[in-house]
C-alpha cells in the first residue's frame, strides 16, 4: 500500500469549534492511525483478519470506553471527542472503528448504564485496557430490522438462567472473552445478560467469505442450554429501549467514523487528480473530475456540520435517536458515494490495494447495512415528523 500522506480537509474552519481537548484527543488518534494502522491494514483486509496488535494501541488512544468515567477505567471524555476518535479510526478502517464502537458503545456503556456496581467493577475497567474483549449478540437468522422478534430466550431455573438461540453477524465474536446478549424472559420482556467465554453450550463459529470489513471479526453466537449465573444478567432496564439505547451511542459514532473513510477517499483522489496526467494536462484540471471532487468537498462539509451540532446536543443531552438516525444515514450514504466517486477519479488503480479507497468502498456497504439499514433509518425520520409508522 501507498504512504499513508493524509491531510484532513477541514473547508469551513471547523476546528474553530473544537475545544484544545478535542484537538490533542484527534490529533494522537490521527497520529496512531497513521503510524501503526495504514502500514498494516490492507494486509489484513486481503487476508481476511482482524489486526489483533492493534487492541492495545486503540485502548490507549481512549478508544475503548472514551465517555465512560475514569473511575470505571473509561477516558472520561465528552461526546465530541468520542466522535472526533472514531472519525480517525475509520479514517484508517471501519473494520477496526467497528470492533471499538462495539466495544465502546455496545459492551461497556450497557454494561455501565444498566447493570449492577459488582458488574461495573468486574469488566468495565479490564475492557477499557484491551484485556478483554466484547461483542453485542441483538441480530439472529430470522430477525434483523426486527430484533422485537427475537427468540433467543432463558428460563429461570432457580440458581442460575438457561439460554437458548443463536445470534448472527456479531462483531468480535470470535475473539470477544465476553458477550452482552438479549434475550427473552419466559415473559416475553427482552434483558441484556453478559455470557463468558468458556460456558458450557456457548460457541462462536465465524462467518467467512466476506467482500467487506474484511479486518473485523464477524461470527455467531450459539446457546445451547448455556447456564449463565443470575448475576450475570443487567438489572437495571429491560424491553427493547435497553438494546437501542446502545445503538443510538453507536450510532452517533458511526456518523462521525463515516465523515473519516470519507475524508481519506477525497484526500487521495484530490492528491491523485492533482498527479495523474492524461492528455497532456492534470487530470484535476479537467471539469467533469473537479465536478466531482467539488461535490465531494461539500458533502463532507456538511457531515462534518451535522455530526458536531449532533456532538454539542449530546453533552447537553438533548439529541433525539431520530436525530442521531438522520446524522447516521447521511454520513454513511455521503461516505459511501463519495468512495464510489474516488474510486473513478483513480480509474484503474482506483481498484487495487495500492490506495484505501476500494477497501472503503467495500466496507461502507456493511456501515449503510447495520446497526439499522439505510432505509430504516428513514422509516425512522418519516415517524418522527409525520407521527406515523410505516414499519409494517
Ligand atoms: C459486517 C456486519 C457486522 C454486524 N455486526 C453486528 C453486531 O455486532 N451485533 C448485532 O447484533 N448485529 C450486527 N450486524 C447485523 C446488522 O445490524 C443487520 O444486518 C441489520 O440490522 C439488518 O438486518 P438483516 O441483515 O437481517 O436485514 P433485513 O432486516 O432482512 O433487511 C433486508 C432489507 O429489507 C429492508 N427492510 C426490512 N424491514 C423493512 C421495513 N419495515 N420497511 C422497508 N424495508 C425494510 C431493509 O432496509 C433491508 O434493505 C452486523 C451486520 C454486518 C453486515
Amino acid at each position: 500500500m501507498k504512504a499513508d500522506q493524509f491531510q484532513a480537509p477541514d473547508y469551513y474552519n471547523l476546528d474553530e469549534l473544537l475545544s484544545d481537548e478535542h484537538k490533542m484527543v484527534r490529533d494522537a488518534a490521527r497520529e496512531w492511525v497513521k503510524r501503526e494502522v495504514s502500514p498494516i491494514i490492507e494486509e489484513a483486509a486481503q487476508k481476511a483478519e482482524f489486526p489483533k496488535q492493534l487492541i492495545k494501541g486503540l485502548a490507549e488512544i481512549g478508544a475503548f470506553g472514551p465517555y465512560i468515567p475514569e473511575e470505571y477505567g473509561g477516558a472520561g471524555l465528552d461526546q465530541i471527542s468520542y466522535g472526533l476518535i472514531m472519525q480517525e479510526i475509520e479514517r484508517g478502517d471501519s473494520g477496526v472503528r467497528s470492533t471499538a464502537s462495539v466495544q465502546s458503545s455496545l459492551v461497556m456503556y450497557p454494561i455501565f448504564k444498566y447493570g449492577t456496581e459488582e458488574q461495573k467493577k468486574k469488566y468495565l475497567p479490564k475492557l477499557a485496557s484491551g484485556e478483554m474483549m466484547g461483542c453485542f449478540g441483538l441480530t439472529e437468522p430470522d430477525h434483523g430490522s426486527n430484533p422485537g422478534g427475537m427468540t433467543t430466550n432463558f428460563k429461570d431455573k432457580g440458581d442460575y438462567y438457561l439460554l437458548n438461540g443463536a445470534k448472527m453477524w456479531i462483531s468480535n465474536a470470535t475473539f470477544a472473552d465476553i458477550a452482552i446478549v438479549w434475550a427473552k424472559d419466559e415473559e416475553g420482556r427482552i434483558h441484556g445478560l453478559i455470557v463468558e467465554r468458556g460456558m458450557e453450550g456457548f460457541t462462536t463459529p465465524e462467518t467467512h467469505n466476506k467482500w467487506s470489513l474484511r479486518a473485523s471479526a464477524t461470527g455467531e453466537l450459539v446457546f445451547n442450554n448455556v447456564k449463565v449465573p443470575k448475576e450475570n444478567l443487567m438489572p437495571e432496564k429491560s424491553g427493547l429501549g435497553a438494546p437501542l439505547g446502545c445503538l443510538d451511542s453507536a450510532r452517533y459514532g458511526i456518523a462521525w467514523g463515516a465523515i473519516g473513510a470519507a475524508m481519506d477517499c477525497y484526500d487521495t483522489a484530490l492528491r491523485y487528480a492533482k498527479e495523474r496526467e492524461q492528455f497532456g494536462k492534470p487530470i484535476a484540471s479537467f471539469q467533469l473530475q473537479q465536478k466531482k471532487l467539488a461535490e465531494m468537498i461539500t458533502e463532507i462539509t456538511k457531515a462534518q456540520l451535522l455530526a458536531w451540532r449532533l456532538g454539542v446536543m449530546r453533552n447537553e443531552g438533548t439529541a433525539t435517536s431520530a436525530q442521531i438516525s438522520m446524522a447516521k444515514r447521511n454520513n454513511v450514504a455521503m461516505a459511501i458515494n463519495i468512495a464510489r466517486e474516488a474510486r473513478q477519479i483513480l480509474g484503474g488503480m482506483g481498484i487495487t490495494g495500492e490506495y484505501s479507497i476500494m477497501r472503503h468502498s467495500m466496507n461502507l456497504e456493511s456501515v449503510i447495512t447495520y446497526e439499522g439499514t439505510h432505509d430504516i433509518h428513514l422509516l425512522i425520520t418519516g415517524l418522527d415528523i409525520t407521527g406515523i409508522p410505516a414499519f409494517q
